[in-house]
């Protein structure tokens, strides 16, 4: 999103209470956490599906990872920098049998019980492609081709909102590549290309253009205005639950030198590696397509169902 931009929140809400309707998403009482249906999480898998044909063929390494980060990686991430709002840490009861019965007493009493819970070594996971630069890192320098991941994973964000399209806790598919400058370029240039197309092919009107990330502060407002200035990120932007605030469903990346620099991340010749990755937000390309082709799956304009069903 734009800095300044003021979402339609009416908007926003009416359609998140069309998909509850539905039964598409199933409500749980909290901003930005819902469940979804059959049908919801068939789309979402059929889309993951197109992800492989068009992605399939470039050999990424598939890696799976929790939800979640190890909290001494997340430490070293830089995360807390630059985006200490959206963090999710997980804390844990460590208390003995007092604490315990004191912890019980004040739920009972409807009293604040959770400054009883202690940090983990567990934090969750604020974007897919996190646990993948530490991991390629402790594999020694790259290989002289580079490296291209295929990662999914629930990521949350601590950003409750009416808009259904931005939840705590989503889905992120990305491929990630390091290597050398031309070969990450030459990467994110191709999906920026192949996403749209990708989308296209689902009938859904897409825009590309230029975003920031949501810095934390003044000192964020510098960073956003940098990432503009070089053409860091790009933006596949979908309108979902408003005409003129179209939604980010994908993001292109370009990171630099960032994390080669934070894990030490080499090319074989000892440069410091540069990456880029590219993130499909999985519920975000499902309630675009709800949004355009309907609620009723069957209804679509059979060319998208013959791309997502065969
Ligand atoms: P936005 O500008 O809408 O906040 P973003 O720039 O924060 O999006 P990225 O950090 O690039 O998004 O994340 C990659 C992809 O994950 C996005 O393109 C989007 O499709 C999806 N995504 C990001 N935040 C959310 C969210 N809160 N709920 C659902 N999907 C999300
Ligand atoms: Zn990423
Ligand atoms: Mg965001």
């Amino acid at each position: 999103m734009r800095a300044g931009d003021t979402p339609a929140k009416d908007g926003q809400a009416a359609f998140r209470d069309a998909l509850i309707a539905a039964g598409l998403l199933i409500p749980t009482g909290v901003d930005g956490l819902y469940g979804r249906s059959g049908v919801f999480e068939d789309v979402v898998e059929r889309f993951g599906d197109l992800i492989a044909a068009w992605g399939g063929d470039d050999g990424a390494d598939v890696m799976r990872f929790p939800p979640a980060l190890a909290r001494n990686q997340f430490e070293r991430s830089g995360y807390l920098k630059s985006f200490p709002h959206l963090a999710g840490t997980v804390h844990a009861f460590k208390g003995d049998e007092r604490a315990h019965q004191s912890l019980l007493r004040r739920l009972e009493e409807g009293e604040e019980w959770t400054d009883a819970q202690m940090a983990t070594s567990v934090v969750l996971t604020p974007a897919a492609c996190y646990p993948v630069y530490p991991t390629l890192a402790e594999r020694g320098p790259l290989p002289a081709e580079g490296a291209l991941v295929d990662v999914y994973s629930y990521c949350f964000r601590h950003e409750p909102s009416l808009d259904p399209a931005r939840m705590q806790l989503f889905r992120m598919r990305e491929y990630v590549r390091a290597g050398t400058p031309e070969q990450v370029i030459a990467f994110r240039q191709s999906w920026v290309e192949r996403g749209r197309a990708l989308m296209e092919s689902l009938a859904l009107p897409v825009a590309v253009d230029l975003a920031n990330d949501p810095f934390f502060g003044r000192a964020g407002r510098m960073l956003a205005a940098n990432q503009r200035d070089q053409g860091l990120k790009f933006e596949l932007l979908i309108p979902i639950a408003s005409q003129d605030q179209p939604t980010a469903c994908l993001s292109f990346n370009y990171h630099q030198d960032h994390f080669g620099l934070l894990w030490d991340l080499r090319t074989p010749d000892g440069a410091v590696a540069h990456t880029a990755c590219v993130g499909f937000g999985m519920e975000r390309v499902a309630l675009a397509l709800f949004r355009h082709h309907g609620f009723d799956v069957k209804a679509w304009p059979a060319a998208v169902r013959a791309v997502l069903w065969g």
